[in-house]
């Protein structure tokens, strides 16, 4: 059963709470998908008997699982997103992913022309992974080679990408890359991690363009220029299972120690600007979400800036080998 052209899987929700006997259940959403929430807990409360309770936290991926609300209800529906390694075990949660029905042939067919490469690697989010064969498929009757690449144990999908995770396009040799969905971050860390030619095919608006970093570049330039004399760095570290990089952050504070800086490890739950408005340093560095630092620039307190950013302040790293930070597996 489709709700405004997704498929947020009732009739499977349906069948799993009367297979676990759930007498109380929790409901999940990504921030796009919460309005519709009322309307699927009516529906699953006139299916079943069950007490539905919504979650009201913000929820941004796979990695931010309500654990306060897991220990109130039997079972766990998370919509949105696809398991990663961290979670998959939880025996309590069910992912329902949320599949988008809208067709991706017309805007993969218009893409064509602009592809100048031979051999093609296709990624896009878990909402499309459903379409990346026929996707497939249009290329190879248009004579190119298209692979759709295998990412780390992050990665639930051949050609899924997220976020923080670009492994599924790392991993494969290509002449370039088409991304089939909406959004700048996910093409434009795919360009970054690999130095190629990312061509954004939208088929929500049926419109193509190429993945263009510059602008985020000129701004990660600036944030790395305000932070060369900062002395008293705070490293932020999200307690969320599935970004919580604790010994990324150690190490991170011992290079800060090497180089005669002073940093102190802040750990907290959700990490916004106001969260971090009352510490007074010169910089943060980021180690949560790596979307933060590059979605949020300019309004913390102070510079933040990513891992990788921190080194080249350090002199660890060089400018040119800037890459987006990621959440990596094995
Ligand atoms: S860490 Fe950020 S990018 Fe990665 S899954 Fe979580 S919300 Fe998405």
């Amino acid at each position: 059963m489709a709700v405004e052209g997704f498929d947020f899987q009732i009739e499977r929700i349906v069948s799993i709470i009367r297979d676990t006997g759930a007498r109380v259940i929790g409901l999940q959403f990504p921030e796009g998908f919460k309005r519709r929430s009322p309307v699927i807990a009516a529906q699953l409360e006139a299916a079943t008997d069950v007490d539905v309770i919504i979650s009201g936290n913000p929820c941004f991926g796979a990695c931010d699982l309500d654990v306060a609300l897991l220990d109130k209800v039997d079972v766990l529906f998370h919509f949105g997103h696809a398991p990663l390694d961290d979670n998959a075990l939880q025996d309590k949660v069910y992912f329902i992913e949320v599949r988008s029905g809208v067709d991706v042939s017309d805007v993969v067919r218009k893409a064509l022309p602009e592809l100048s490469g031979h051999r093609i690697c296709l990624l896009t989010t878990v909402q499309h992974v459903h379409k990346l064969e026929d996707a497939c498929r249009i290329l190879e009757a248009c004579g190119k080679e298209c692979v759709i690449g295998h990412g780390d144990s992050k990665i639930a999908y051949p050609g899924q990408v997220l976020g923080c995770n670009f492994s599924a396009g790392r991993r494969e040799e290509c002449d370039e890359y088409l991304y089939i969905g909406s959004g700048e971050f996910h093409p434009m860390g795919v360009a970054l991690a690999t130095g190629k030619n990312v061509l954004i095919a939208d088929p929500f608006v049926n419109e193509v363009r190429r993945a263009d970093y510059s602008r985020v570049l000129r701004q990660r330039s600036a944030v790395i220029a305000k932070s060369l004399d900062a002395q008293v760095f705070g490293i932020v570290v999200s307690s969320k299972p599935g970004q919580e990089r604790m010994q990324l952050a150690r190490q991170l504070k011992e290079m800060a120690l090497r180089h005669d800086r002073n940093a102190h490890i802040l750990i907290m739950d959700l990490v916004t600007p106001d969260q971090l408005l009352q510490f007074k340093v010169d910089a943060f560095v980021n180690t949560a979400c790596p979307r933060l630092a590059i979605d949020e620039v300019g309004r913390f307190s102070a510079p933040m800036l990513t891992p990788q950013e921190f080194e080249i302040v350090l002199g660890e790293r060089d400018w040119e080998s800037l890459v987006f930070d990621e959440i990596t597996g094995d």
